[in-house]
């Protein structure tokens, strides 16, 4: 953990506690192991680098502890735990994640723009994008929910600008207001209440930041039936199996084109496992349209609204 992140961060448990850093191990690159209070009486540990302000990780409690992760985090750990330290994923190279980075990044947001400025990675998964805004000079945050955020730290270790952070996004540990940037790319239709993970973004930002979201776009009556219907059984079946089937159905991404443009051969079976993993294990997957999420960001006090060719990718400006 890098200390920059303490003016960032905020108590999940009662938004309005000062927080006191405790630094219990710390070697020459960052914090490795410690302690935030929360003057509520709330206490987060820092393990592996990371802060963890999940419930089940509070050092003053002993009732929740146990109680189950999320089938959508133990499916997404499973998949990072599995590909997320491959060196392409989602059938990019770290060098075409920066392309794809900028081209959803809209026609305000680039290297010089994210240097020195405080950006966020809403459900940042294997880290790679968080890595990028770093090298681009950003104070690059990783929030995200599932134990990925081991690899994500892993990926980000060689920056002293960038810092992982295990969260909810639905109750982000973060100041309202602190961050100049947020990208949050193919997440938050991965939680219950997708409008209301917006609305907890756009919290969170500066007034003048810029809000970066892609979403699944709606398709056709039969696109969308078929793949619920699809999605009924892969959400309810072991990972391990639903990987065995996403390795035999690899051959179909030579005729069915994926968001992330990962097509076979082009790309390995592996490569095409994941994508076809991650498109039909989360329980929670959400469609939606330019005019509704573009309606969100009006809602929500936002100017400047870019709407890119790449459905539903939506960039603008908090007024
Ligand atoms: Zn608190």
């Amino acid at each position: 953990m890098r200390e920059f992140v303490m003016t960032l961060l905020d108590c999940p448990a009662c938004r309005k506690g000062s927080l006191k850093l405790t630094i219990e191990e710390k070697n020459n690159i960052e914090i490795v192991s410690g302690k935030i209070n929360c003057s509520c009486g709330a206490i987060y540990p820092i393990i592996n680098a990371v802060p963890r302000f999940l419930d089940n990780y509070r050092l003053d409690k002993t009732e929740g502890k146990d109680v189950k992760s999320s089938q959508v985090q133990q499916r997404f750990e499973y998949q990072w735990k599995r590909w997320g330290r491959d060196e392409v994923i989602f059938g990019r190279t770290r060098e075409e994640s920066k392309k794809f980075f900028l081209d959803y990044a809209g026609s305000k947001i680039n290297p010089g723009y994210l240097k020195g400025k405080f950006t966020l990675d809403g459900g940042c998964g294997h880290g790679r994008f968080a890595e990028i805004m770093a090298e681009f000079g950003a104070y690059s945050v990783g929030l995200d929910l599932g134990s990925g955020v081991e690899i994500a730290r892993y990926r980000v270790e060689k920056y002293s600008n960038a810092c992982i952070v295990q969260g909810d996004i639905i109750n982000p540990p973060f100041k309202r207001g602190v961050f100049d940037y947020i990208w949050s790319n193919g997440v938050i239709h991965h939680t219950p209440d997708t409008r209301k993970a917006f609305t907890r973004l756009a919290e969170i930002l500066k007034k003048g930041g810029y809000l970066d979201i892609w979403l699944y776009p709606k398709k056709g009556f039969l696109w969308e039936i078929s793949q619920k219907s699809i999605r009924f059984f892969t959400t309810r079946m072991p990972a391990g199996l639903l990987e065995f089937f996403c390795y035999l159905a690899v051959p179909l991404l030579s005729v069915v084109p994926t968001f992330s443009k990962t097509s076979f051969p082009k790309n390995s079976w592996s490569q095409c496992a994941q994508v076809i993993y991650d498109w039909y294990s989360p329980k929670y997957q959400t469609h939606h349209t330019n005019k509704e999420v573009s309606e969100w960001y009006r809602q929500e006090g936002f100017m400047d609204i870019e709407v890119l060719d790449l459905p539903v990718a939506i960039v603008a400006k908090k007024g």
